[in-house]
């Protein structure tokens, strides 16, 4: 499903009418083949005539398709391709906008370094890149060596020489192509917007796995971000900013939901899925009998994030309230952000706070529930990655362990840690508390916000109803990329 032409391809097979500047300054230009160029924007139909599709020809390094049935190959007769305006798609061209800039970026100046095995790259926007000459043979666009629909590289490192130096190279395209001719004859095409976003030195900050976390405390009472059900699933925007909340604070509130279940999976169903779990693909939080966690019961929830247990534990939750209690004093939902516990006790105890980094604490879960289920799991309470970026709380009393596998003469000094933990968690400056009413949707970052609630009386008006789902950052991150290129234009690298 590849269709496997750059601009380059595009013109080596030859420009009937028009030019490539032209082109860039959105004007029209007829192709050798009978394929029409407007703009930064391609348009072509397959021969059968079933799948018209749009094609970015300078928006991407490569042709997209957009469409179903693309064809593996086009071949390029005359008559194969229709005029552009006959059957654009409004629609479909609007996720194709040319990035921003680019036609600003050209190469200044490109010199060689053979002695270090690099060249050094000016760009007209401003920046200078070095790149050594082997990563730009391993980075080789064209289709033999990159698959271009699957994004994926299609050489292999076993053909690839680390001490190769290219034979020649020249600026083509007005100097907005360097074109890299290797000892083997093999020729490279590197666009300057392309090889200005691959730079090495700065290479851009990836805003959505690595956002600037905003701590909170107390102050959201009342004020914790709330978005509408209906919008989150009609307006991409809103998507965005509800995830976007969640990625950096870690807490936001939806309202308007359908009060029934299913609803979560409407929700999730917008980012991509829930993550099933041992206790279901959702799961009902109610008083139940036999009650395979104190959730399904009335009694209090100390403030925990779920299923530490797990390798994976679930990135997000999401609890919807279908009912709440009419016992009007209880079940209130309280909320931690356990970053901001974690550096308030790094200042004030920075000796806990390294034994609450360094020693493991084991979580275990035993019962049955989806499924019969006995899960471990040993982990710091508070962690963070080797680049010294906050990742995740690991605190829930409820299912620590009995068993603790560290030396006996370190078990006193993790249990003092864990309870000055708690204390700070219980500061009343840190929590925040709410009473979910039936539509509301408590949704918060499960790596980073504890949550725990007040206990109840089962009355006899009625039972208190939540449902609750976790979807997973891997998920919850790429559809924040994919909303951010047609949202903000951002180009994926
Ligand atoms: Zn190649």
């Amino acid at each position: 499903m590849a269709f496997v032409a750059s601009i380059h391809t595009l013109t080596r097979h030859g420009l009937v009418r028009g030019s490539v500047p032209s082109l860039r300054q959105g004007g029209a230009a007829v192709l050798r083949g009978g394929l029409e160029a407007r703009g930064t924007k391609c348009v072509g139909q397959h021969p059968d005539r079933r799948a018209a599709s749009l094609f970015s020809v300078f928006g991407r390094d490569w042709f997209t398709g957009v469409g179903r049935n693309l064809p593996s190959k086009v071949e390029m007769t005359a008559g194969c391709f229709k005029p552009i305006s006959s059957i654009m798609s409004r629609k479909a061209y609007s996720t194709q906008a040319a990035p921003k800039g680019e036609k600003d970026r050209r190469f200044v100046s490109v010199n060689r370094d053979d002695s270090a095995g690099q060249y050094r790259v000016e760009f007209s926007s401003g920046p200078v890149g070095v790149y050594p000459y082997v990563w730009m043979r391993d980075n080789c666009r064209c289709p033999d060596c990159y698959h271009p629909s699957s994004w994926q590289r299609a050489s292999s490192i076993s053909d690839l020489d680390p001490d190769v130096v290219p034979t020649s190279e020249e600026l083509v395209d007005e100097g907005s192509v360097l074109r890299v001719v290797w000892p083997d004859q093999h020729s490279s095409d590197f666009q300057a917007a392309w090889l200005n976003r691959q730079r090495f030195s700065e290479s851009e900050k990836d805003e959505v796995g690595s956002p600037e976390l905003q701590t909170w405390g107390g102050e959201l009472n009342g004020r914790i971000p709330t978005f509408d059900f209906q919008r989150l699933l009609e307006e991409d925007k809103e998507l965005y900013n509800w995830l976007d909340v969640l990625n950096v604070k870690g807490l936001a509130l939806v309202n308007g939901a359908p009060i029934r279940q299913g609803a979560l999976e409407e929700l999730a169903e917008k980012v991509a899925y829930t993550k099933t779990t041992i206790y279901g693909k959702t799961f009902q939080v109610f008083s139940k009998q036999e009650a395979s966690n104190l959730a399904y019961t009335p009694k209090a929830l100390l403030l925990h994030i779920d299923l530490p247990f797990y390798n994976y534990t679930p990135g997000i939750q999401m609890l919807h309230c279908i009912e709440q209690t009419s016992d009007a004093s209880g079940g209130a939902s309280q909320f931690v952000d356990g970053l901001q516990v974690a550096e308030q006790v790094r200042q004030e105890f920075p000796e806990m706070y390294q034994t609450l980094r360094t020693l493991e604490v084991d979580f275990r879960d035993k019962g049955s529930d989806y499924r019969v289920y006995h899960l471990k799991k040993r982990r710091p309470i508070i962690q963070y990655n080797k680049y010294g970026e906050f990742m995740c709380v690991n605190y829930n009393d409820h299912v620590r362990a009995p068993y603790l596998s560290l030396p006996v003469e370190q078990v006193k000094e993790v249990y003092k840690a864990m309870k000055l933990f708690e204390e700070f968690m219980y500061r009343p400056g840190n929590l925040v508390e709410h009473r979910l009413g039936a539509g509301e949707i408590a949704t918060f970052n499960n790596g980073r916000v504890l949550h725990g609630r007040s206990s109840y009386t089962v009355t006899k008006e009625g039972r208190r109803h939540l449902e609750g789902a976790y979807m997973d950052w891997d998920e919850a991150h790429s559809r924040m990329r994919i909303l951010r290129e047609t949202l903000f234009g951002d180009e994926p690298l």
